[in-house]
């Protein structure tokens, strides 16, 4: 039996998934110095998961990391299949015919819900649309947000919640500058929002938001940001949170905020209110979203472990359209185990059914550790589970027919559109060329069956 990883026989490692931890996990996979042939599924014709399809447009800069994901694309044992949904046109049974190990990176798809009254009524949103929306994502190309009223409600304090209130608070010229799709800036350029109010249920000690992205609240051309001193007065426990080193994080926030008390008014710009512990407890509306009732918290507990109370003491706000940004978690994929925390079960990455390892079936990025942290953080994530793949490689058993060439046939025979990378450059370059018309970095192709067009475009 020939050893793998070798000139004779190839590690072949298919890849599921083109997001960051996708390609992070096999640019660490050709650091290793072995033959290893990595194929690539993405379900989209498009690669880079969250980085095109989250990552918001004025947020340029972080797109970058699309140069790294690019040197990998290059190496000559690479291979890009998309529009290939794994589970669907192809089994998790059936790669492992052709892969001697399969690494999962699809991400966490699904959104978090309220599960209150009202979440289904017209002008209720989830922050995954409206951004799937805006940069693009065919699934939601087709959505529709009314932005022809006065006051939008955002729920959840992280960074998408802060991403959901910048881009409602630019104005069309800031955004027009950007890869925004056209579709959207027809909208929010007529948007007739004059305040956004972002809610979260526990204290401004406790917002999961960064600095950078609160301080650019401040920093818009055309809003102004709000906050109440009276929700920046600590309890004890929360003052202790400040304390540790690890929590500086915390302290410039609260530093920035405590400068936002000193803003003034500005009628004619935008208002940003920060709201601190209220959980919305109702959407109210006859078919549309009309108020939002909150109850008031209250923070009980030892530092760092404080827990939500409510008061009792409820309030509205009348609001138009309505956002719930409160987290992510991963979808199941047939053929493999699922965990009700959200993610594929793993031990380093070595995917585990009943708490035994899988042989061969590793898992990365988000669909592992859950839906937090950074794009670089997946990295570190990619380096732990190819590092299990590593120690495992000795027992790995070889698969059954190790061949690119017959998985491309059976995608074939079952009338997949196959999109490779050469073919993704075509999508690109022409994106590229229709943005620079009218002086974005982009105009993204929104539709499945226009980018399978231009691809094939001899
Ligand atoms: C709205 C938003 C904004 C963000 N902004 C930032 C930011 O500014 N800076 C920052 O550092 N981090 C940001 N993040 C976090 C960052 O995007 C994530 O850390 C990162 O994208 C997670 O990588 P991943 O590869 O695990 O998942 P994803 O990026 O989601 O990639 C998963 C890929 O798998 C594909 N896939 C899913 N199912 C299948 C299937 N069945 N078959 C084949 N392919 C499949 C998906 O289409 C996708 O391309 C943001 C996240 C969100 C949600």
């Amino acid at each position: 039996m020939s050893i793998l990883g070798t000139d004779q026989r190839p590690l072949r490692v298919a890849i599921v998934g083109a997001g960051p931890a996708g390609f992070y996990v096999a640019e660490v996979l050709f650091k290793h110095d072995l033959n290893i042939k990595v194929d690539m599924f993405e379900k989209l014709p498009a690669p880079f998961g969250l980085v095109r399809y989250g990552v918001a447009p004025d947020h340029e800069k972080i797109k970058n990391v699309i140069k790294i994901y690019e040197k990998t694309a290059s190496h000559p044992q690479f291979s890009f299949f998309g529009h290939v949904n794994v589970g669907v046109d192809i089994s998790v049974l059936e790669l492992r015919r052709f892969y001697d190990a399969t690494i999962f990176c699809y991400g966490a798809e699904l959104d978090k819900h309220l599960g209150i009254e009202g979440e289904g009524l017209k002008g209720s949103h989830t922050a995954t649309e409206f951004v799937g929306w805006y940069n693009g994502h065919p699934r939601f190309r087709d959505q529709v947000f009314d932005l022809q009223c006065e006051a939008a409600v955002v729920v959840g304090q992280g960074n998408v919640a802060m991403d959901v209130a910048r881009i409602l608070c630019s104005t069309a010229d800031e955004l027009s500058k950007t890869d925004i799709c056209q579709h959207a800036l027809d909208v929010l350029a007529k948007s007739r929002i004059k305040e956004v109010h972002v809610y979260g249920r526990r204290g401004p000690v406790q917002a999961a938001f960064t600095p950078l992205e609160i301080r650019e609240m401040g920093q818009l051309s055309n809003a102004y940001p709000v906050v109440d001193p009276k929700d920046l007065e600590l309890n004890q426990a929360s003052l202790l949170e400040l304390e540790g080193a690890a929590d500086a994080v915390r302290k410039k926030n609260l530093e920035i905020l405590r400068s936002f008390t000193n803003v003034p008014p500005n009628s004619s710009r935008r208002k940003f209110v920060l709201h601190f512990k209220r959980s919305p407890v109702q959407i109210i509306g006859k078919n549309q979203v009309e108020k939002v009732k909150f109850e008031i918290n209250e923070l009980t507990g030892e530092p760092h472990q404080q827990s939500v109370k409510g008061t009792g003491q409820f309030e509205d706000i009348e609001c138009g359209v309505f956002f719930t940004s409160i987290g992510y978690a991963g979808v199941p994929m047939q053929g493999l185990p699922f965990s009700p925390k959200g993610i594929v079960p793993n031990d380093h990455g070595r995917i585990l059914a009943d708490g035994k390892a899988i042989q061969g079936s590793y898992v990365s990025g988000w669909i592992q550790h859950g839906a937090s942290g950074v794009i670089g953080t997946n990295k570190i994530v990619a380096e732990e589970t190819v590092g299990s793949l590593m120690k495992d490689l000795a027992q790995l058993a070889p698969c059954e027919a190790p061949s690119t060439e017959e998985v491309v046939k059976l995608l074939k025979s079952r009338s997949i559109e196959l999109i490779t990378f050469i073919d993704w450059k075509k999508i690109d370059a022409y994106e590229i060329m229709i943005g620079l018309r009218c002086g974005k970095p982009r105009e993204k192709i929104t539709r499945v069956s226009q980018m399978i067009f231009i691809a094939r475009d001899p």
